[in-house]
């Protein structure tokens, strides 16, 4: 077990002559035991990151450091980091054991009976005893990701890395794996990171989740403080779904004007959005900034009783079973939708008309220009306190 740190790091890659910088100036503390999920959209830098940990590419820039130990100098095999890929990247010839059996007899020179031992209890505990001497091509697929994780799991490493290893399965076996991997990780507390464009495995699996964006890290948070209190809007849109509900406006006085509607603030979100002093209603050149509101808290109203009730017509209504989301227009004919979940028994229809209602307590602001977060929705202090279950 062992404490993670990337300092600075900074990949550059060289594409004839003209630089990609794929991982840009990232630093992040990993703690011993702890599950940090490395996520964000195809290209920004993730697999990258975890293969400079795992010593299959040069650090361009910045250190790696295992337990205070630089670790950049080491040959991928004497770093004790054990590798999962989502390609599993079994060798076919050998046996479910000898796949299991390798890695040790390549890292260690332990004896024979010591080795048998640990594969088997390994194997015991991944469920996967009775496959030992069957080969990669008669297993099913959720078996050989079970066999990928035991050949990573039977070395006892300092760190795992995992890079996308559930996405061949399919959507079942995918949630089920989910639980069982955070059970093992928890019950053998070996450092891991864990990398996946899904958000989902990043908001159910992860102690942390450190989101990247075009090679910059954007945020590290627990799953929790990144869905209510993002750092900025990238963050706001790529962690939820359905996304954030976003609404570029100008600030007026004491209201946020859009193209379609006129938002009302109190001083409290005034003051939070600071900077931009008071524009009065016709002045020109006001702050820019986006207005954004999650869909669950977007709600549908028997009628209009406050500032924050607005007049909607219902383009689309999804149904998802348990709630649905329903796609909302500020007219017929206006081209700005926005979505709004609601509990999956309330009837709503097509082409008629609703009023939604956007309480200003679960308004986000973000700046217009830098996108970074000025006033994130408040949360019932009593929540916050409230002991853990
Ligand atoms: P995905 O989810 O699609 O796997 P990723 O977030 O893991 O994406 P990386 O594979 O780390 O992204 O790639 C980051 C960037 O670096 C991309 O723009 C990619 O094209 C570039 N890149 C990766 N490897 C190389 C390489 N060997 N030479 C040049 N550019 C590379």
């Amino acid at each position: 077990m062992a404490r993670l740190t990337l300092d600075h790091v900074t990949k550059i890659f060289d594409d004839n002559g003209s630089e990609i910088v794929a991982v840009d100036d990232v630093s992040v503390d990993i703690d011993d035991g702890e599950f940090l999920v490395l996520v964000g959209p195809s290209g920004c830098g993730k697999s990258t990151t975890l293969r400079m940990i795992a010593g299959l590419e040069t650090v361009s820039r910045g250190e790696i450091r295992l337990d205070d130990e630089p670790i950049d100098g080491k040959q991928p095999k004497d770093r004790d980091i054990a590798m999962v890929f989502q390609s599993y990247a079994l060798y076919p010839h050998m046996t479910v054991r000898g796949n299991m059996r390798f890695g040790l007899e390549e890292s260690t020179d332990l004896p024979d009976g010591e080795i048998e031992e640990k594969v088997r209890a390994t194997a015991e505990m991944l469920d996967i005893a009775n496959l030992l001497d069957r080969k990669p091509a008669e297993l099913s697929g959720g078996q050989r990701q079970r066999v990928a994780l035991g050949r990573a799991i039977v070395r006892d490493p300092a760190a795992f890395l995992m890079d996308e290893p559930l996405s061949n399965l399919d959507a079942k076996l995918r949630s089920e794996m989910r639980t069982e991997l955070q059970r093992l990780q928890e019950d053998l507390g070996v450092t891991t990171v864990y990398v996946t464009h899904d958000q989902t495995e990043a908001m159910t699996m992860g102690d942390r989740i450190a989101i990247l964006n075009a090679g910059k890290l954007m945020q590290v948070a627990t799953p929790l403080e990144a869905y209510h209190r993002p750092a900025n809007r990238f963050v706001a849109g790529f962690i939820g779904d359905p996304s954030m509900n976003f609404f570029e406006m100008e600030v007026r006085g004491d209201r946020l004007v859009g193209s379609e509607f006129a938002y009302p603030i109190s001083e409290e979100v005034r003051d939070a959005i600071g900077g931009a002093e008071a524009v009065s209603a016709d002045e020109v050149n006001a702050e820019t900034v986006t207005l954004g509101v999650r869909p669950e808290d977007v709600e549908i109203v028997a009628e209009a009783t406050g500032p924050h009730d607005f007049e909607t017509v219902v383009d689309v209504v999804e149904p998802k079973g348990s709630e649905n989301n329903v796609y909302l227009s500020f007219s017929a004919d206006g081209d700005s939708s926005f979505v709004a979940t609601i509990g999956g028994m309330r009837t709503v229809e097509a082409g008629q008309p609703a009023i939604a209602r956007i309480p200003e307590a679960a308004i986000h602001v973000f700046d217009g220009e830098t996108g970074e977060a000025l006033r994130n929705r408040s949360i019932d202090e009593q929540a916050e306190t409230e002991p853990q279950l």
